[in-house]
């Protein structure tokens, strides 16, 4: 009854999405990584260009993973795109190239988790693997009455059971899809549109009245603020640059950053450190970036180079700059960047302008 209801309301209502009406594995899973921390409307536009960069899981797996990262640049959460490369790896060596139709084998892939491996599993192959993600949660335990915290593992688990109850013995990825719809467009978050739900004359929260409180969940945590500052080192239209190997934002390109500096020796050190002789120019203002778990409070500051002589980075032109992927945190440092480095006569043809 539940899916009948269910999968009847996403044959008129389904969202018109650029990622649905495909069987192909691969599609569908760079779709669903893309869409593990981003939202839908974002996803469409990074979706097309990665996949005309990246046809199938062949190109993926021999691309250079500095052409994977720069393909990704601006959506963030850039381990998704390290572990896309390696997994594609993985399946053109251990599978040749083909998806295998088995829900243990997908989760084992590098960056597929529980959620994945179901929405891949149920799309491509139509198998019955719920995947459970905030709309299905949300969905499911405003259904089924479901009135525990839903992190704890436990109720995660009776979840999924319940989902799985619920699924039809075919159409496994539409009831996937349209659970996802429903919790997106109807059973959303806050005030649910109960009215024009399909499953409103069997669902628990509906007759209880408490959908709006549900699902329960403990209060996360605050990021934590940290400290940054960013020098831009500047040498005769060139800027220093270097790969990160920490591993938030790892292998992607950066300017000089010193956490938790409260004034500028400790980054006047670093920078010696690293072999750079370089004089305090100016103070570039501030920027701000929030991660799921911590936020970056970042100070800007320009200083100059007696010479390109460097340890580790490099000096790079601003067409290079350009073409280096350079993660969204860096975005007003970048912007700085491009001003510094922008010649004189185009400068003053901006400042006219
Ligand atoms: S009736 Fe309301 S609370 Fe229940 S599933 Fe539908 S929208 Fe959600």
């Amino acid at each position: 009854m539940f899916s009948a209801l269910l999968l009847s309301w996403y044959d008129a209502h389904k969202r018109a999405l650029p990622f649905r009406g495909t069987k192909d594995p691969y599609r569908i899973w760079v779709s669903e990584i893309m869409l593990q921390q981003t939202r839908t409307e974002t996803v469409a536009g990074y979706y097309s260009r990665f996949l005309d960069r990246f046809p199938d899981v062949f190109a993926l797996a021999d691309a250079p993973e500095e052409d994977v990262l720069k393909c990704w640049e601006g959506l963030g959460y850039y381990s998704r795109a390290r572990n896309l490369h390696k997994a594609a790896k993985a399946v053109t060596e251990q599978y040749g190239g083909k998806f295998p139709a088995d829900l243990e084998k997908l989760r084992a892939l590098p960056g597929v988790g529980n959620y994945t491996a179901a929405a891949v599993a149920s799309i491509a192959f139509d198998l019955p693997a719920p995947a459970m993600d905030g709309n299905l949660t949300r969905v499911l335990s405003r259904f089924h009455g479901i009135r525990q915290d839903v992190d704890i593992p436990a109720v995660k688990r009776r979840l999924a059971d319940l989902g799985r109850e619920d699924m039809p013995d075919t159409r496994c990825g539409d009831f996937n899809q349209a659970l996802m719809d429903l919790g997106a467009t109807v059973c959303t978050p806050g005030t649910p549109d109960c009215e024009v739900c399909p499953l409103r004359p069997l669902c628990n929260a509906y007759h209880e009245g408490d959908a709006e409180t549900l699902p329960i969940k403990a209060a996360a945590k605050p990021p934590k603020e940290i400290q940054m500052a960013v020098a831009l080192i500047t040498c005769q239209g060139r800027i220093w640059m270097n790969q990160r190997k920490e591993t938030l934002l790892k292998n992607l390109w950066v300017y000089h950053l010193t956490e938790n500096d409260e004034n500028r020796q400790d980054m006047e050190k670093a920078i010696k450190a690293l072999g750079i002789r370089a004089s305090y120019t100016s103070g570039l203002g501030s920027a701000r970036h929030i991660f799921t778990h911590r936020v970056w409070n970042m100070t800007l500051y320009h200083y100059e180079a007696a010479s390109a002589e460097c340890r580790e980075g490099r000096f790079v032109t601003l067409n290079e700059m350009n073409a280096l992927p350079i993660p969204t945190a860096m975005k007003a440092a970048k912007e700085q960047a491009a001003k510094l480095l922008m010649p004189t006569d185009a400068k003053e043809g901006e400042n006219k302008a």
